[in-house]
């Protein structure tokens, strides 16, 4: 029984040989308690930092240590795909390189995969502990908008840290899509999950590499990803304005038929009238170009990353 654990790291020359140390004693003991072997994937992620010589080092003192390393910054998605890929063991994790998903959870997720009931060991945060209480805020209402939006349920608090059966992770690595939103993809595939919940635990070094207008957009990609509601609910207030337009035609003609006087000429209300409709306007057909802008970057068929340097194929130096 192989098991892999997939890495993707930016920037954590600090934190990788922490995580290292970690993974590796909890390694030991699962070889130990349930004859697991490990193999460990780290995917660098364009680092300008030494994360890439800190792989490479981990590499020739443990031939378990495996890394890609991509030519630039393409993003956590991409790292998570890119790990998976090369990932060959019969189950598969994948967790933060900061330590902020404690491998001490393997072997209790380990167990609830061997028992046969479920293919997939999710783990979820139940406090938010040392995040500053806006982005929280919003994250809550993020999760509480997008699960009302979306078939796809998309759990609050899910961390990427999960463990895999192989036919889930196969199936995770057909959703070749480029906007990619790995927690609604891991609840689209489907298989049944098993979450484990813990509180949060503060990165042990580095910094986060989330500000909140990172988390904004990300937000947006997992809405347009999983839900074309938008799009409705643009059309529904469209609807909704012309039937505004009627009602208002409607009272015209009946105060003309029955005679009455215009008290004034209402300009500056009309003005509004028509900097709130034209502002509706604008706005729903962002919403649309949001959508025209996913297909446009899905169609061109772009590969998700591009691999630079992987253990087996060390550039010359
Ligand atoms: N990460 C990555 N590419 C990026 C940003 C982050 O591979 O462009 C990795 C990062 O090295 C870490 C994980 O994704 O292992 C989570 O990032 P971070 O800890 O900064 O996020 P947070 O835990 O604060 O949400
Ligand atoms: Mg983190």
């Amino acid at each position: 029984m192989l098991i892999s654990l997939v890495v993707p790291c930016y920037n954590e020359e600090e934190s990788l040989p922490l995580f290292y140390k970690e993974a590796a004693r909890v390694a030991g003991e699962m070889k130990a308690s349930h004859g697991a072997d490990f193999e460990f994937i780290f995917v660098d992620d364009g680092s300008k930092d030494g994360t890439l010589t800190v792989a490479r080092r981990l590499h020739e003192d443990d031939a378990r240590v495996r890394y890609v390393s991509f030519s630039r910054n393409f993003g956590k998605e991409a790292g998570i795909y890119a790990g998976l890929k090369a990932a060959k063991g019969d189950y598969v994790a994948m967790l933060d390189a900061d330590l902020q998903d404690p491998p001490s959870l393997l072997p209790a997720m380990l167990d609830t995969l061997l028992s046969g009931e479920y293919d997939c060991a999710a783990t979820r945060r139940t406090t938010r502990k040392g995040e500053p209480p806006i982005r929280s805020f919003f994250a809550r209402m993020f999760y509480r908008i997008i699960n009302k939006m979306s078939k796809t349920e998309i759990v609050d608090g899910a961390r990427d840290f999960r463990l895999m059966s192989r036919p889930m992770v196969d199936a995770v690595l057909q959703v070749t899509e480029y906007n990619r939103f790995s927690k609604g993809i891991f609840g689209w595939v489907g298989f049944r999950t098993k979450w484990f919940e813990y509180e949060n635990v503060e990165r042990v070094a580095g910094q986060t590499k989330w500000n909140f207008w990172k988390l904004f957009l990300y937000s947006i990609e997992g809405i347009v990803g999983f839900s074309t509601a938008p799009l409705a609910i643009a059309a529904l207030v469209g609807v909704l304005f012309c039937l505004a337009a009627f009602v208002g035609i409607l009272f015209i003609l009946i105060r003309y038929a029955l005679g009455w006087q215009d008290p004034v000429a209402g300009w500056q209300s009309m003005t509004c009238i028509i900097l709130l409709c034209s502002g509706v306007q604008l706005f729903c057909t962002g919403i649309l170009g949001e959508y025209l802008a996913k297909t446009y970057l899905e169609v061109k068929h772009r590969p998700l990353y591009v691999v630079k340097e992987t253990e087996e194929n060390q550039s010359i130096r």
